[in-house]
């Protein structure tokens, strides 16, 4: 997945505990498998490559993360769209690429969640033009650590840390206390901005400081805005803490994406999710459920 997964659990039996963990990575390396936009044979290759031509069978997890991806467009009004890979693979962060004007109005018109054509029945994927390509990588790891929980749950653990890059998932409590989750100073990878003690729940951050390179002040990193082919540029981190890691990764890109002000506005919408947004200037702002009583 391009990140550092990392598990942390207990069992009263080291062997139970050993294969727990053992399950666990053998279980994100195939989620990876499955969805990675890097490994040529991996199903979502093939939907890359087919699915403008012919419906493409995606299997049912894929096609429910898919499915969840696209009504978490709706939800966030485009915000967070699996189509910006059209522009999207045209950066390299790690090469330091970024696409010119001409290959972003080119690619532009293909970034639309619309053009994804679902088929329940057949569990297939079609795209409406020619060019369109998804990428889970604003969701992806927030299943896989959910995933992760669910298969430390099955070996009897009921203490469970799962991470993988900027989500986290926590299956009970640090036996006896809360979890401590710290949100990274952007700008100071050696500092916290907060700590947040938590439970039985899961918790994603996003930043532009994980994937980037700056070329001539500015500075291009990982989370496009659909409407511009560009990376966003109003915050610097968002963190949101909720029950379920799918939506809090993709909810943490996605109010990337949508600034301060429309993205309080979304997760005051959702009862069940907070948030913390870090402008780019620095200060920070947390939804009305943090917020200490006045
Ligand atoms: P991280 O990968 O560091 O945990 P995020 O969860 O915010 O950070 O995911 C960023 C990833 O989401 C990008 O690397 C890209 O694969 C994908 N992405 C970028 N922009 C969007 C967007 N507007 N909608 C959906 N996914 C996106
Ligand atoms: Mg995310």
């Amino acid at each position: 997945m391009g990140t550092e997964v990392s598990v942390y659990l207990w069992h009263d039996d080291a062997g139970t505990a050993k294969n727990a963990v053992d399950a666990i990575f053998a279980e994100v390396a195939r989620l990876d498998r499955l969805m990675s936009t890097y490994i040529e044979e991996s199903r979502m290759s093939e939907i890359n490559r087919d699915a403008a031509r012919r419906p493409v069978h995606a299997g049912e997890e894929l096609f429910g993360l898919i499915e969840r991806s696209l009504d978490i467009a709706v939800l966030t009004g485009g915000a967070f769209d699996i189509t910006y890979d059209s522009v999207g693979q045209h950066y390299d962060f790690r090469a330091g690429l970024h696409p010119d004007e001409r290959t972003i109005a080119g690619e532009l018109p293909l970034i639309d969640y619309r053009l994804v054509e679902l088929d329940p029945a057949a569990e297939s994927v079609h795209f409406g033009r020619e060019g369109v390509r998804i990428n889970l990588g604003g969701i992806a790891k927030g299943y896989a650590v959910e995933r992760g929980v669910a298969i430390a749950s099955r070996f009897g653990v009921r203490n469970a840390r799962v991470t993988a890059g900027g989500d986290t998932r926590l299956l009970g409590d640090r036996r006896g206390a809360p979890w401590m989750v710290g949100v990274q100073n952007p700008r100071d990878s050696s500092t916290v901005a907060v700590t947040i003690p938590l439970q039985n729940e899961a918790i994603s951050t996003s930043g532009d400081y994980e994937r980037f390179f700056e070329e001539e002040g500015t500075r291009y990193h990982h989370i496009i805005v659909p409407s511009t082919g560009e990376p966003a540029g109003e915050v610097r981190s968002v963190t949101i803490i909720g029950p379920d890691a799918v939506m809090t990764d993709a909810l943490s890109t996605s109010v990337f994406v949508m600034g301060v002000d429309q993205g309080l506005r979304l997760i005051a919408t959702l009862p069940d999710y907070e948030g913390i947004v870090i402008d780019a200037s620095g200060e920070m702002y947390y939804s009305s459920g943090l917020q200490p009583p006045e």
